[in-house]
């Protein structure tokens, strides 16, 4: 039984047609901190955006959660772990928007924020935007986030179809963002990790390129390697946007 510590692996590509990545990642191996974040924003404003969001975030988080032990079966534990997520995402926002309006040229901007901090054997996570975590289990690809987008809560309302969704004008609409205002309203969720899991945090440049399915057989086939080949493939489809990809090969220190 001795520990097995987590192994991550990630890339971030300006695609084939963008000037600049607004893209950012950032793994933070020693306090097991993982984050995709998506800038929107002209004049350099998204990638002000995201740069600030994954330095907050991080930055609050090892500040408050440094030292936390989070008993598993102790409901108390996990919801206070899951506010500090949500309040780590908040105090993103709100320097984002602080920033802005001290520098009109960049009012408007703001990123999307996928966040992950692995305590023991258990996942916790923070999620506002179009940005996504997956968990491949047992050879299965879980999709772990909603899409804050407004395509996507149309097909969770019945309004369109997934094919519909697939190909609609307004697919890259998000709904929710970090920056844009002082707060936003953040998904958190909680997962207890199993041997051999695997979780994937990527921008809408790589699933908005490669469906479900091939992210599954890619994961399952190549593990870490998927990274690189995931980036590729999303590139070799045209890349009209920013990619970014980010794995955690079987973070469960427990088993
Ligand atoms: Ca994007």
């Amino acid at each position: 039984m001795g520990l097995i510590k987590p192994i991550a692996k990630g890339k971030t590509d300006i695609g084939q047609v963008r000037s600049v990545n607004q893209d950012l990642l950032l793994i933070n191996h020693k306090q097991k901190i993982y984050i995709v974040a998506d800038g929107m924003g002209g004049h350099a404003g998204g990638e002000i955006a995201s740069q600030i969001c994954v330095n907050a975030i991080n930055d609050y988080l090892v500040e408050h959660l440094s030292d936390i032990a989070v008993d598993s079966d102790n409901i108390a534990d996990i919801q206070s772990t899951l506010k500090i997520i949500s309040d780590s995402i908040n105090h993103a926002s709100s320097k984002i928007y602080e920033h802005a309006l001290q520098n009109p040229t960049l009012k408007g901007m703001g990123t999307t924020a996928t966040v992950l901090k692995i305590i023991n054997n258990r996942a916790f996570c923070g999620h506002v935007g179009d940005s996504r975590l997956y968990l491949l289990r047992n050879a299965f690809l879980y999709q772990i986030t909603y899409d804050h987008s407004l395509v996507s809560e149309q097909v969770r309302a019945g309004l369109l179809t997934e094919e519909e969704a697939e190909h609609h004008h307004l697919k890259n609409v998000i709904t929710r963002s970090v920056g844009y205002q002082l707060e936003e309203e953040v998904d958190t969720t909680h997962l207890m990790l199993e041997p051999n899991d695997l979780l994937l945090l990527c921008s809408d440049g790589l699933h908005g390129k490669v469906p479900d399915t091939e992210i599954s057989k890619i994961t399952n086939h190549s593990r870490l390697d998927a990274v690189n080949i995931l980036v590729n493939l999303a590139n070799e489809r045209g890349g009209e946007d920013n990619i970014t990809v980010l794995i955690i090969d079987n973070p469960d220190v427990s088993s």
